[in-house]
């Protein structure tokens, strides 16, 4: 980010504030927000289960940021005994168990998606950004808490050393692995079986699967592909069809 931007950002040595965002270049209005909204999480602190779960010692991503992002979710949904019968992972109440609050803003930077807040003394949070097109639908406001979940639960010690640095606060391969996390943990492998009965993967089953589980089409059709459920022709054949016909 460009301090002489953000000058207050600048000054927040210590706490750790973590984007989800192409550009992380924010104007004074929304440096002054997210520092209110610093202000009102300190002296918080992290409940019991979520303590339990972070970890701090998952280091900068290696050669596989999607396959440290998918065994984290894993990991994490059998920790939280997820999904059961359930047909859909309800993200809105793992973050409301593990303590963290969810705080919907409209800052001026559409290009950031969400924020997450967490770190000694403060109180967990996770703010989602509405000017962001991408948290217009219900399943996009999912992804980006799902995103931040993983930045709280994971990337800590990582973010504080970022925010000293005055390059982009995340790498790109942070920004894969908390979205590999992100998919996997709205997108389990029994989920998405059950959700594709006989692995029927034409567009009309991959909308019921989208509605089922609550994400969006774009998100399933790239986790299917990452996961090697389609090959790269299926999921070409698929995108296309997403694509609305033009007019003519
Ligand atoms: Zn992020």
């Amino acid at each position: 980010m460009r301090f002489t931007e953000a000058p207050a950002v600048a000054r927040i040595d210590d706490a750790v504030l973590m984007f989800g965002g192409v550009s992380p270049d924010i104007g004074a209005d929304d440096a002054r927000e997210l520092m209110a909204l610093l202000a009102s999480q300190r002296r918080g602190t992290d409940n019991p289960t979520l303590s339990a779960l972070v970890n701090t010692s998952i280091g900068a991503p290696l050669s596989a940021p999607f396959e440290e992002g998918y065994e984290l979710a894993e990991e994490l949904l059998e920790e939280l005994e997820m999904p059961g019968g359930a047909t859909y992972i309800d993200i809105f109440a793992i973050v409301e168990r593990l303590g963290i609050s969810v705080i919907t803003k409209n800052l001026r930077t559409a290009t950031i998606r969400g924020v997450a807040i967490a770190g000694e003394g403060y109180g967990p949070a996770i703010l989602l950004n509405m000017e962001s097109s991408y948290n217009s639908t219900p399943a996009g406001r999912r992804f980006t808490l799902a995103h931040e979940l993983f930045h709280i639960l994971y990337d800590r010690e990582h973010a504080r050393r970022i925010s000293h640095t005055s390059g982009p606060w995340a790498p790109p391969s942070i920004e894969k692995r908390a979205n590999a996390f992100a998919a996997m943990l709205l997108m389990p492998r029994d989920l998405v079986h059950r959700s594709i009965p006989n692995n029927a993967i034409d567009v009309r089953g991959l909308f019921e699967a989208c509605n089922l589980m609550k994400v969006g089409p774009s998100a399933l059709l790239e986790h299917l592909y990452n996961t090697g459920v389609i090959d790269e022709i299926h999921r070409e054949e698929l995108r296309a069809s997403l694509i609305p016909p033009a007019n003519t």
